[in-house]
């Protein structure tokens, strides 16, 4: 227990934060001020919202529709071991969205379960919560060849299930991880950087994008704005 607090500690610190304090005002105060840039009303609405479902769907019933071997895009064909459903809390109020399984999710079907999803997983405790109570989906669901970007056609034919599972899980935030996830989810070119660090409106959701765990295996220094990120879902989170 108390190394799992003295890693917690220090992944904290290597996020960018500055100090913890026992004392009630300072936790009080971050209740108080949500940090949502500009205040709620920079809250912008995403592009290209799609309308969002009316009938009763469940995560069983989208996951059945999938099937086992779909064949509907032509990712079946070209290696994919797994299809990488989702996983986590059905009623999450906060989910994850990445860009599409890598190898290690191929082999065992769940997102993030290599090195960028150990990442992702203290970054999720960083602000107090388990990966359980969360939910974590990507925008394509089976792993390009070489881990190359997915296609538009491939996006096309898979997002329509992403959107389903988000409809049906309604969260109140949902966090894009990339610019891979942030573009194609808010139908823009613009770049990851200048993306981040604002509130999107997303099918009844507020969206953060923010940088991509693997990006900051590459790159450390970027956890701080990532720990900024986290602290305005966790205001969010707090405020609904
Ligand atoms: N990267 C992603 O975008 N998704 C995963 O599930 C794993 C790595």
């Amino acid at each position: 227990m108390r190394d799992q607090i003295v890693e917690h500690l220090r992944f904290a610190e290597e996020l960018g934060v500055a100090g913890v304090s026992r004392d009630p005002a300072w936790r009080k105060r971050s209740i108080e001020q949500p940090s949502v840039p500009g205040g709620p009303e920079s809250v912008q609405s995403a592009p290209a919202e799609s309308p969002v479902a009316f009938f009763t769907d469940s995560l069983a019933a989208i996951q059945a529709d999938i099937g086992d071997d779909c064949r509907r895009c032509k990712l079946h064909a070209l290696g994919r071991k797994k299809i990488v459903f989702g996983v986590g809390n059905p009623h999450a109020d906060l989910m994850f969205v990445g860009e599409a399984p890598g190898a290690d999710e191929d082999e065992q079907g769940f997102p993030f379960v290599g090195r960028a999803g150990q990442l992702l997983t203290k970054i999720i405790e960083a602000i107090d919560m388990k990966r359980d109570d969360v939910y974590i989906a990507n925008v394509i669901k089976c792993r390009p060849p070489q881990n190359r970007n997915p296609e538009q056609d491939e996006v096309e034919t898979c997002e329509p299930f992403l959107f389903r599972q988000i409809d049906t899980i309604k969260p109140k935030v949902i966090v894009a991880l990339g610019k891979f996830a942030a573009q194609t989810l808010l139908r823009t070119l613009d770049p990851i950087s200048r993306l981040r660090g604002r509130v999107y409106g997303y099918r009844g959701a507020k969206l953060i994008p923010t940088f991509h765990p693997a990006y900051l295996l590459r790159n450390p220094s970027s956890k701080r704005e990532v720990w900024e990120d986290m602290k305005l879902v966790r205001s969010l989170l707090k405020a609904e």
